[in-house]
């Protein structure tokens, strides 16, 4: 699906998709889709600009940032994008971007790909950070222990051999005082 410059010249476009897990190529890998991902977005020419109007919703699953067992979680966003062609780019960098043309992307060649449409706009919806469960433990930074389902191993006495200078000094500190 190809949002092309060609094509918009003559009419506007108007797509209405559903893309199964696995057909957007994510790249990074830190998420993976756990639904169909929709997307409704409507595309038309200002000048030389492609305006993008659209709206994606899914379920995505991520890993909890304590103890990375896999969460789910569902996006929804709407964008209004505006991409201008790549030889636009050296003339704003003279005359400067204005604040409100950060919402301003780029295209090259003969238009956009749908795909990497809905990709950066995915990632731009990702959850910043994402936890399986408020009361989540995580992981000790000790034994390494997943402290939601064992114990912790370290013990009172037990120090991480590289550890251990630091814990001399850290004693002779609090002796000092
Ligand atoms: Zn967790
Ligand atoms: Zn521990």
């Amino acid at each position: 699906m190809f949002i092309g410059v060609k094509e918009l010249e003559r009419h506007p476009l108007r797509f209405h998709e559903e893309f199964a897990p696995g057909t957007i190529d994510f790249r990074a890998g830190e998420f993976r889709q756990a639904a169909p991902l929709t997307v409704e977005l409507a595309a038309e020419l200002e000048g030389a600009e492609i305006h993008v109007v659209g709206r994606l919703a899914g379920r995505l699953e991520l890993a909890c940032a304590r103890c990375l067992e896999p969460v789910e979680r569902d996006i929804a966003s709407r964008f209004d994008l505006h991409y201008r062609p790549v030889s636009a780019i050296a003339r704003d960098e003279e005359v400067g971007l204005k604040p409100d043309d950060l919402e301003v992307g780029f295209y090259v060649g003969e238009g956009l790909f749908l795909a990497d449409v809905v990709a950066e706009q995915v990632y731009l919806a990702l959850p910043m950070k994402v936890v399986c469960r408020e009361e989540c433990r995580g992981f000790c930074p000790g034994c390494g222990m997943n402290l939601n389902r064992e114990a912790c191993r370290c013990g009172p006495r037990a120090v991480d051999p590289r550890l251990a200078p630091l814990a001399e000094w850290v004693a002779k500190k609090k002796s000092s005082r």
